[in-house]
């Protein structure tokens, strides 16, 4: 029996296409090929993940699907075939590209075909951003330090110490491989002497202990896009550890983690925020000079605006990740009640409930009798 799609990536039937995406994107990475060699299972999950999404990140598709199930989408390409189309991590940048386009500029190179360097590449590298709303509004260039393995300079990663070489293995010659007997079958298993490597160092290299890579602290630039939200994902390219022998690094993947803030919401792409009006402000209108994330923005308060009121400013709110449009500001409206007042503002506040017409209030409540006097 198949699952539900919207089951397999964990969202909601009603889901935005960024949400499916945003699951999409937290699976692939997880059950990537790269990330669990050999591991059957993972194997068959990042399958049905592509192919859920396969379904329904095509809008066409996707109704097709919702309205008729998993029948209604068998031989539209739902099948095994996404799995092919993500087949390597270099490919996973359609995915990355499409909402970031060129942030890292180039250097996404492919070259990690071929199951044997792919095993051979440096570790990926996980990076969590903290980023103001500020920054998340107007986008920012930073720079990050990351620790992470490079290449061993002194001995540019073989490990050897300069001016001596590795040995071929003794052991598997060279292979990596050794060939173990068992009745009438033999086996190939990794060789234990030179670890698959195929090659020994007998002086290594005193800079990385024969490691071929040394702990550094690694600058990196990232920009952060405009509109960024909670737990976007940016890929550096290459900006992961080195690999063993000087070969290729992982990547460096920063997650974004949005910074409360004090008096502002933000709900997809809409900020939030509140104001307190005086009585006579509500009552008369004004224009408001409403404090945003940077500065204030003018605001057409209606007379007789009640408390709670929400309003809406278009086009103040952030940017939407990858598209030109902008989220709203809502501001709601409250009305502040001032607690001590002089008796002359309480004065005037008497002979304003006087020429309203309310009748006199408790005259216990306000023993200083100014109160009484003006409504005798
Ligand atoms: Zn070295
Ligand atoms: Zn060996």
């Amino acid at each position: 029996m198949k699952r539900d799609y919207y089951e397999v990536l964990g969202v909601q039937k009603g889901a935005s296409a960024d949400e499916i995406k945003g699951a999409y994107r937290k699976l692939a990475m997880k059950y990537h090929p790269d990330k669990n060699p050999g591991d059957k299972a993972a194997e068959d999950k990042f399958k049905e993940i592509n192919e859920a999404y396969d379904v329904l990140s095509d809008a066409k598709k996707k109704q097709t699907y919702d309205s008729f199930g998993h029948e209604g989408v068998n031989g539209m390409g739902g099948g095994g075939g996404g799995y092919q189309q993500y087949g390597n991590m270099g490919d996973m940048g359609d995915i990355f590209g499409d909402i970031f386009g060129d942030i890292f500029g180039g250097g996404r190179s492919g070259g990690r075909r071929g199951s044997q360097r792919q095993q051979r590449r440096g570790e990926d590298l996980q990076y969590e951003l903290e980023v103001s709303f500020l920054d998340a509004m107007n986008g920012k260039e930073v720079e990050l330090k990351v620790p992470k393995k490079e290449t061993c300079s002194t001995c540019g990663g073989s490990g050897a110490k300069p001016g001596t070489s590795t040995k071929t293995c003794p052991k598997c010659k060279g292979r990596g491989q050794i060939s173990v007997s068992q009745g009438f079958f033999s086996f190939a298993q990794t060789c234990p002497q030179c670890r698959g490597e195929g090659q020994i160092i007998e002086n290594p290299c005193s800079s990385c202990r024969g490691t071929g890579t040394v702990q550094t602290t690694h600058t990196v630039k990232v920009k952060i896009p405009q509109g960024v939200t909670e737990g976007t994902t940016l890929r550096v390219s290459g900006g992961g550890n080195a690999g063993p022998n000087g070969s290729q690094s992982g990547d460096l993947y920063v997650i974004i983690r949005l910074k409360q803030q004090a008096n502002f919401q933000r709900r997809e792409d809409d900020l939030y925020t509140e104001i307190k009006l005086t009585y006579a402000q509500a009552v008369l209108g004004l224009d408001y000079d409403v404090p945003v994330l940077e500065g204030t923005v003018k605001v057409k308060i209606a007379p007789g605006t009640q408390p709670g009121t929400t309003l809406r400013v278009r086009e103040q709110g952030f940017p939407r990740l990858g598209r030109r449009a902008k989220g709203d500001l809502f501001v709601k409206v409250n009305v502040h009640v001032p607690k001590n007042l002089t008796n002359e503002q309480r004065k005037a506040l008497f002979e304003y409930a006087k020429s309203m017409g309310e009748t006199a209030p408790d005259a216990n409540s306000n023993s200083d009798g100014i109160f009484k006097k003006i409504f005798k």
